[in-house]
């Protein structure tokens, strides 16, 4: 299957920065009218996220309804409906912009002091020029990463197994 791109709806910000951390190519735009969201969504070829039954009732266009408001059980949901492993290709792509990461000599980015003396390794995005390092924050997602990659494991039992994705008739 190829890989899933997703247009999140304006509510889904927050998702869509953890799918982006998760490496996987996740359009959003802040205030952009339901039409012309699922306008792109067409052109662009991605599945709108939404926890909108509005739009989600819309069949001119691949839409996935959220189960969950919280972004992590949203990620989870959509790591299980597609069959993502969100370690796989994590912190490739930029939370803010969903530009593509590159990695950058040490001596070619300009970061604080304390960032320096921790990290070795920088990347800076295509799309917004913003410098990413390993610290704090990564180490933070990467343990959520590892937790939904675990599956059931630390998940409250009940019954959740989600049904396979749609592709709208073309
Ligand atoms: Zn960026």
């Amino acid at each position: 299957m190829a890989e899933p791109r997703f247009f999140c709806d304006d509510h889904l910000w927050r998702l869509a920065r953890w799918l982006r951390a998760a490496g996987i190519d996740t359009a959003w735009e802040r205030a952009i009218e339901d039409g012309l969201l699922v306008e792109r969504a067409r052109a662009e070829e991605r599945t709108v996220l939404t926890l909108d039954r509005g739009i989600a009732a819309r069949r001119n266009v691949d839409v996935r309804l959220l189960p969950s408001h919280d972004p992590v059980e949203q990620l989870r949901f959509l790591c299980e409906a597609y069959g993502l492993d969100p370690l796989a290709r994590a912190f490739t792509r930029c939370p803010m912009c969903n530009g593509v990461l590159t990695e950058a000599a040490p001596d070619q980015v300009e970061v604080p002091e304390r960032v320096r003396s921790c990290c070795d390794r920088f990347w800076q995005c295509d799309g917004c020029g913003r410098t990413y390092w390993h610290g704090d924050h990564v180490r933070h997602m990467r343990a959520r990463f590892e937790t939904i990659r675990g599956g059931d494991a630390g998940r409250p039992p009940g019954p959740t197994s989600p049904e396979r994705p749609s592709r709208p008739a073309r």
